[in-house]
């Protein structure tokens, strides 16, 4: 993309957002529920996404204000921090994310240190938040399918998943990898590493950073990722299994 058309699109982007934040303000006092956070502005290539539920739609699973600390706090952060990268490495928005990811040991020093915190964080918080919803149904057809072929049907699926995210020392993510051919594994990372930085493509994950539980659960991770499961979005697993098999899941 040209500069030009680049800073075309990133205006006309930021005006979006603008005539979208106006109404939420309105919606939260006319109404008890709150409303998904709204996108960030765009000051650079890498955009914030707004929720596509409210931040109490998860409750009593993940509180609101979690959601909101996590999203517009923490998200954000890698988010501003990336398109601060972007000032002076634009190429860093000139490609998806996920070939920057895969190539992280390609870029230069200067910046590899901020992109692997900053980009993994983005991509990985953008996967966790379109993997969970309100009433997310239960896994069936190919997914299912894959899981019990797998990793052992649901039941144990479940427990070495939450057993693997418990033992991530620290800050971290669990994750079920998908390869090409459909095949799934369960993998740890730490801090915002990604399974993408490898190479690999990622189905689902769980963040187990303390943020991400802490005013709820404090040190009770395990409590935490077992009522987890029940924010899973297992429709909108089943659209990235498939695209994993054709090739096109990124992020
Ligand atoms: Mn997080």
């Amino acid at each position: 993309m040209s500069s030009i058309s680049r800073r075309h699109l990133m205006t006309a982007t930021a005006g979006l957002t603008a005539s979208v934040a106006a109404p939420r303000i309105v919606f939260a006092q006319a109404a008890p529920a709150p409303a998904a956070p709204a996108a960030a502005p765009a000051t650079g290539p890498f955009t914030l996404s707004a929720l596509t539920y409210p931040t109490n739609a998860l409750e009593p699973h993940i509180d609101a204000k979690t959601m909101e600390i996590h999203h517009d706090r923490h998200h954000a952060a890698y988010v501003a921090n990336m398109n601060t990268a972007a000032k002076t490495n634009p190429q860093l928005g000139a490609v998806p994310i996920e070939n920057i990811l895969g190539n992280i040991n390609a870029l230069d020093d200067s910046i590899k240190f901020t992109v692997r915190n900053n980009l993994g964080g983005h991509a990985n918080h953008t996967m966790f938040w379109s993997i969970m919803g309100p009433n997310g149904g239960k896994p069936e057809g190919e997914v299912l399918a894959a899981i019990d072929k797998d990793l052992g049907g649901m039941e144990k699926f479940q427990t070495d998943f939450n057993a693997a995210g418990g033992r991530q020392f620290g800050s971290g993510w669990v994750f079920v990898t998908v390869a090409k051919d459909g095949k799934l594994a369960i993998e740890t990372r730490p801090n915002q590493d990604s399974p993408i930085m490898d190479g690999k493509r990622v189905l689902m994950g769980n963040d187990v950073w303390e943020h991400a539980y802490y005013l709820n659960y404090q040190n009770r991770r395990p409590d935490y990722l077992k009522a987890w499961w029940n924010t899973v979005n297992w429709a909108k697993i089943a659209e990235r299994y498939a695209a994993a098999k054709a090739g096109t899941l990124g992020v």
